[in-house]
């Protein structure tokens, strides 16, 4: 009795949450990407955010999500050739979208949002979701931003924050472009140091290209970034008291830190962050967005990462959304179109 109480117990779904990645809707006709070897549908893109939203919203859906995590890149790059005016209203289109799904979005910080806006215009925008939960952090390894602010007393939130949705669980929303040329104006040390890193070892013309780089150094393009000591030690805080309470973390971030899954998208200092996560226990998956392709696999410490793909560079037909169910020894992944489902149990 008491081992089928157990069991049953087990088998309770305790939260679940909606995936989606790479959206970069604009207003705009389809075209090649920059290697060009697919096409970006641009205003296809909302339609399946909203085919996405309808579902998490709807009777179709198993078990409806507490939240759903928008995993980077909500809008294009190319929005900005509009000026910031189109920057805004491309914006405002996809987050009142994202309103129609009946629960919080965290908003993940990708290169196209700093194409798009500077880091002071993100932190007056909702993209700075982490503003509405358990962050503590201020943003005071840049200058820039403060500078730009204009009421300066207020230093805003870091992009990076964590929650818990459920007693046991922790989720850890990281910053993957904090270290980066991306967001920062030219006049700050943070571009400045981060230009010369990618100067040498990336001798292209333009740094977006890995053109000549051979292997893991193919990550030193523009498109990427880092992060900072600060957000290190931070991440360390977060995961030694989780550990320290027995809760299961699971990781979001727009940039893989894993080079395996597709070493032009990984993380600058992808070995700092992979050695913290693997110096403890407590975390069970990492998801995140860039490299628009779905991938599910175990790594060597049995962490499941999964990389969601591109919404952007899915035909229409088919989508790329995903739902995750999370009980207390596994989470369940319910995938849509090009996302395969899967069962993660922890170790
Ligand atoms: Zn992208
Ligand atoms: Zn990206």
């Amino acid at each position: 009795m008491q081992v089928s109480r157990m069991e049953a117990k087990k088998q309770t779904c305790l939260f679940s949450f909606g995936l989606i990645a790479d959206i970069q809707y604009a207003d705009a006709d389809n075209r090649p990407n920059f290697r060009q070897n697919c096409v970006r549908y641009y205003r296809n893109s909302l339609e399946l955010l909203k085919e996405a939203v309808r579902h998490w919203s709807g009777d179709s859906c198993a078990s409806k999500p507490s939240f759903v995590m928008q995993l980077g890149d909500i809008i294009d790059g190319f929005n900005k050739r509009g000026g910031k005016k189109q920057s805004f209203q491309a914006l405002n289109v996809v987050i009142n979208e994202f309103d129609k799904a009946g629960c919080d979005t965290h908003h993940i910080l990708g290169n196209h949002e700093f194409y798009n806006f500077t880091r002071a215009e993100i932190a007056s925008s909702r993209l700075l979701s982490g503003i509405n939960f358990e962050t503590t952090e201020v943003d005071t390894t840049c200058s820039c931003i403060s500078e730009l602010i204009p009421t300066t007393a207020e230093v805003p939130p870091a992009a990076y924050y964590h929650f818990s949705p459920c007693p046991g669980f922790r989720c850890v929303v990281l910053d993957t472009y904090d270290v980066s040329t991306l967001g920062h104006d030219e006049s700050c040390s943070i571009h400045q140091d981060s230009m010369n890193l990618l100067r040498s070892v990336n001798k292209n013309e333009c740094l977006n290209s890995p053109d000549g780089l051979q292997g893991i150094d193919r990550r030193f393009v523009e498109y990427n970034g880092g992060m900072g000591e600060s957000q290190l030690r931070w991440l360390e805080g977060v995961l030694q008291k989780a550990s320290n309470d027995q809760e299961k973390v699971i990781i979001f971030g727009h940039a893989p830190f894993h080079p395996t899954i597709e070493v032009d998208c990984c993380l600058w200092n992808y070995k700092d962050i992979l050695q913290l996560l693997h110096s403890f226990s407590c975390v069970v998956a990492v998801f995140s967005g860039h490299v628009h392709f779905f991938s599910h696999f175990v790594d060597e410490k049995g962490i499941h990462v999964v990389t969601m793909p591109g919404i952007i560079e899915i035909a229409p037909g088919s989508n790329g959304f995903g739902t995750v169910e999370v009980y207390q020894d596994k989470l369940v992944l319910h995938g849509n179109g090009e996302v395969k489902s899967c069962v993660m149990s922890f170790p």
